[in-house]
């Protein structure tokens, strides 16, 4: 069965680019009203001056850095003021870029930048060691490295060195055929399986999930709301879904650069948030949590779904809807099927099954990686990995997951690439990773391992082998357990339900 979303569909516009359609039809009164504060200064930026940023950044990209069409810039940094005007300021010159997760250790960064073939760099000072390493070894040249804010740092450019006066910005042209099929934006995600990939998302794909998006929430956006910008930026969330969703509907949001509990509450209040978006380890959110989260605020808590594949939406809570424990309707322009996992046959409503979605916000496909794109979507549906149902009502309920992918407190950890890791390990033979239920982080990463006849290691050797050389939310907070052999398909593949379920075993507090 093929199941449609409450809201019409409508036509998606096929002729602008992402920042054109966002902001080239401001109206005088919108100009003027505040677009970005500031978290850390309270500086405010309007939208004439935002946009005027963007298109500085723009013009210093093309007339100074001399790159190609559709080269990669990439940005490697917490969450700034001027993030967001870097990233349209790229995308508007005809570049595409990838942000990555500024906890990155300088191997994944490099893995990243040197995957994406990145031409430029845009930074923070917290990391701007690491990044210089990181653009050295990749020869990427010093005079393409850019770090935000004003200070000067060691005589490397700071992004406003690269500004050259907006008056005189020509925006470039783009065709119906870039617009649709070049990727403006390389966010990384691991699918389904395997390491972290590319996610080319095309302006035509952005744009849709705005307008899909914003329909579903526009009941619940006022003029005068103030959006809270603590996620970070890097991730599709952020900068697909939160923040655009904010300039569409031309409100502000206040750019938080870290989670800090007790300049969280006073951001609340010194800036009337209307609206915050925050992840419930993007696990299945439990009602107890939502219910309290009720009882003690007294505003609703609403669910959405999404996957960086979608550019990133494809379902929301309507606040006059809410149902207990759904991640809410699917959203316009799209369609949803969910089907048996070992037959692939078609389900209907309350039947658990693998979620596959089609729509125009479905990415391009996966950054030099055919095989992954062909696996992934499937004469258009795109295979969520994700176990749901749905009721008779079009509400969506999370069961399980299906993919690899482990969640950390919202971050993705692949478990290919912890393996990979670990298999260099002199003393390890073999090794599987999966996830293990964890209350507070939603899930943690437990190794298995087998180690070589004669060798030994301990747990802490294992743990401590991997802290080292990767981001601290991938260490394997779940453990490490020595085993004879790891269970396997006749194929090979490593039968990870076994593990999880054996994981889940050997943890059970009787
Ligand atoms: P990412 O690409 O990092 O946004 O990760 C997408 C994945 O996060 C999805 O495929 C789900 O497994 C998980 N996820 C997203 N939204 C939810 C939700 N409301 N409840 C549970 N898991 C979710």
């Amino acid at each position: 069965m093929i199941f449609k979303s409450p809201f019409p569909d409508f036509p998606i516009p096929q002729h602008l680019d992402t920042v054109s359609f966002l902001f080239d039809n401001l109206t005088e009164v919108e100009k003027l009203k505040t677009a970005l504060i500031d978290q850390k200064n309270g500086l405010k930026l309007n939208y004439s001056e935002f946009v005027n940023k963007i298109n500085s950044i723009s013009n210093g990209l093309l007339k100074n850095l001399k790159l190609n069409k559709w080269d990669v810039v990439g940005i490697w940094s917490p969450n700034h003021i001027d993030y967001i005007s870097a990233v349209y300021g790229i995308v508007r010159a005809g570049l595409t870029v990838t942000t990555a997760n500024p906890s990155y250790h300088i191997d994944e960064i490099v893995y990243q930048l040197k995957d994406s073939n990145a031409k430029a760099l845009i930074t923070h000072k917290s990391i701007y060691k690491d990044a210089l390493n990181a653009a050295a070894m990749l020869n990427i040249p010093r005079e393409r490295i850019f770090i935000f804010g004003e200070e000067k740092i060691e005589n490397v450019n700071r992004l406003s060195d690269l500004f050259v006066n907006s008056s005189d910005f020509v925006k470039p042209n783009f065709s119906l055929e870039e617009l649709n099929s070049k990727p403006a934006f390389l966010m990384y995600s691991s699918g389904t399986t395997g390491r972290s990939k590319g996610v080319k998302t095309s302006h035509v794909n952005m744009i849709a999930n705005l307008l899909q998006a914003n329909v579903v929430e526009k009941s619940d956006v006022k003029e005068g709301d103030c959006f809270l910008g603590i996620l970070p930026i890097y991730h599709s969330y952020g900068l697909g879904y939160i923040l655009p969703g904010a300039f569409i509907n031309r409100i502000s949001i206040v750019i938080c650069e870290k989670f800090e509990l007790k300049s969280f509450l006073e951001t609340f209040e010194k800036y009337k948030i209307t609206k915050a978006h925050i992840v419930s380890s993007a696990a299945p959110l439990g009602l107890e949590i939502s219910k309290e989260l009720y009882r003690i605020l007294k505003v609703p808590v609403k669910q959405g779904y999404g996957m960086t594949e979608l550019s990133p939406n494809s379902h929301g809570t309507r606040s006059s809807h809410i149902v207990d424990g759904s991640f809410g309707v699917l959203a316009p322009n799209m369609r949803a099927r969910v089907v048996d996992v070992e037959t692939g046959k078609d389900l209907g409503y309350n039947q658990e099954g693998e979620l596959l979605l089609k729509g125009p916000n479905v990415m391009i496909g996966y950054l030099n990686n055919e095989k992954a794109t062909k696996e992934t979507i499937v004469d258009g549906w795109l295979h969520t990995g994700d176990i749901v149902k749905v009721d008779e009502g079009g509400n969506y309920f999370i069961v399980d997951r299906l993919k690899e992918l482990i969640k950390y407190k919202g971050f993705q950890v692949a478990p290919a690439e912890l393996e990979a890791l670990i298999l260099t390990h002199p003393a390890v033979a073999d090794t599987a990773v999966v996830p293990l239920e964890q209350e507070m982080a939603g899930e943690v990463p437990r190794a298995y391992v087998v180690l070589k006849p004669g060798f030994c290691a301990t747990e802490k050797d294992i743990k401590d082998f991997v802290s080292s050389r990767v981001a601290n939310f991938k260490s394997l907070r779940g453990g490490v357990v020595f085993v004879d052999v790891i269970p396997k398909s006749p194929s090979g593949k490593i039968l990870r339900r076994v593990l999880r379920l054996q994981a889940i075993e050997e943890t059970k507090v009787y």
